[in-house]
């Protein structure tokens, strides 16, 4: 590396920290994707904004970065003058985005009144597709048969012990699975609370749609790909290799069936709960969906554009999926770039986030209050919280987290990160706070 006797790399991440001597480009292809952000454990660096940093360092690199789903704050740097912008007008091999008809499953009453899992025209359009021979994509993010069960007679979840999550259930393995950490527990015939034994599935994963499917299609040919499927050695390509060779008529999978697969045959992609992907009390929650659902789509464009999407929804007029019926991405940029503007979000402000761990709930909460308390003298309106997170408990510790949304000015935040260590240092010297874990987190995702 260092006596440049290699001129070209083709890695993962954190291959930007390599000992480059002479480096001159940087591409960085789905520049949005959450995945060239490291989460756990530190460094938390994104390798997009890192590779910006280093290539700066040498005096010939260029960046290049790729998407047709850019993220908000790229897309902003490339409007306002701070990168170059090239569009692509024509797709590659004269692709066409495939049409989106949006399916409003509040109009369709179950017996039961459970959620909808395939709707009657998506169960239509899958049989007329496989029929044709050829094949569907159907996307669901969330694994496991279903995601929790409640008591019928009192309401009760059961939930993990060590977190503040419900049980998955997962029938194959007849588990309770934890997905935060890990923990299984047998599944339960009786209510914790009230003795009951009448339990109700609520919501559907990835394991329970193949059931179903399996059920409806006694005939076709069904797989699933999640991390639950694919976790042998080999076992991710063997079924990509498998739907390549038309060998399955329907693939049913997570967020894993998006990423980088092109195959020739879809010509039916579904997605089965839009909605789960719009409920996150997060400020990029719009984006996240137009980008996933576009991605998704995007499976069933080809040449001769006979491919089309059947998306399920219970708000079938919202804003969002709108746009995402359209493909408009300006449209989408334009409303949340004058949120993220009224509300000071990136790409207008700089975001450091805390999070504090400690197995004591009220030991947790003074020491983040004072922690915050220590800061606000000096940034009082940039400060946000302290607050409990949604999921307030993790492996038995209690959570809390703090924001700060700075300006974006070098000279503030640099002083700021000092200030940030300075007082994790004098919160950890007071006895009650020793063991305090204290997690920043700069230009959180
Ligand atoms: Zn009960
Ligand atoms: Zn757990």
């Amino acid at each position: 590396m260092k006596n440049g006797e290699l001129s070209i790399v083709l890695g993962a991440r954190s291959s930007v920290f390599l000992p480059y001597s002479n480096l001159g480009l940087v591409i960085c292809d789905e520049e949005y994707d959450t995945s060239f952000k490291q989460q756990d454990p530190a460094p938390r660096y994104n390798a997009r904004d890192a590779a910006i940093f280093y290539s700066s360092l040498f005096k010939q690199a260029n960046v290049l970065l790729g998407s047709a789903t850019p993220a908000l704050e790229t897309y902003h740097n490339a409007t306002t003058g701070k990168y170059g912008l090239v569009e692509l007008m024509q797709r590659y091999g004269d692709v066409h985005l495939p049409p989106i008809d949006i399916i409003d499953t509040k109009k369709i009453i179950q017996k039961d009144r459970s959620k909808v899992m395939l709707s009657p025209p998506l169960i239509e359009a899958i049989t007329e597709t496989v029929e044709r021979n050829k094949q569907v994509i159907l996307f669901q993010n969330r694994r496991g048969y279903s995601p929790y069960q409640v008591c019928q007679v009192c309401g009760w979840i059961p939930q993990c012990k060590y977190c503040d999550v419900s049980l998955t259930y997962h029938k194959f393995s007849n588990k309770l699975i934890c997905h935060y950490c890990g923990t299984t527990y047998p599944p339960l015939t009786t209510c914790a609370a009230c003795g009951s034994h009448n339990f109700m599935q609520r919501n559907f994963g990835t394991e329970k749609i193949e059931e179903q499917l399996l059920e409806q299609f006694p005939n076709f040919r069904i797989a699933r790909m999640d991390v639950d499927t694919v976790r042998g050695k080999n076992a991710h390509d063997v079924l990509i290799q498998q739907f390549e060779q038309g060998r399955i008529d329907v693939l049913v999978g997570t967020q894993m069936v998006v990423k980088g697969l092109d195959f020739d045959h879809v010509d039916l992609v579904g997605i089965l709960d839009a909605d789960g992907l719009l409920h996150f009390a997060d400020f990029r929650v719009n984006e996240r969906a137009f980008q996933l659902m576009e991605q998704v789509s995007g499976r069933a464009g080809r040449r001769e554009s006979t491919g089309k999407v059947l998306l399920q929804t219970i708000q079938p007029q919202s804003p969002i999926l709108q746009v995402i019926q359209r493909h408009d991405y300006k449209a989408m940029y334009k409303t949340e770039i004058e949120s993220r503007k009224q509300f000071f979000y990136p790409p207008f402000s700089r975001l450091i986030h805390l999070t504090f761990k400690h197995k004591m709930k009220d030991i947790i909460e003074r020491g983040a209050n004072e922690f915050a308390n220590s800061l606000r003298t000096k940034y009082g309106n940039y400060i946000v919280g302290p607050a409990e997170p949604v999921i307030n408990r993790i492996r038995n510790l209690h959570l809390m987290e703090l924001l700060i949304k700075l300006p974006r000015d070098g000279k503030l935040i640099a002083q700021c990160k000092q200030d940030i260590l300075t007082q994790i240092a004098v919160l950890r010297n007071e006895r009650s706070f020793k063991s305090v874990v204290i997690v920043p987190d700069v230009d959180v995702l």
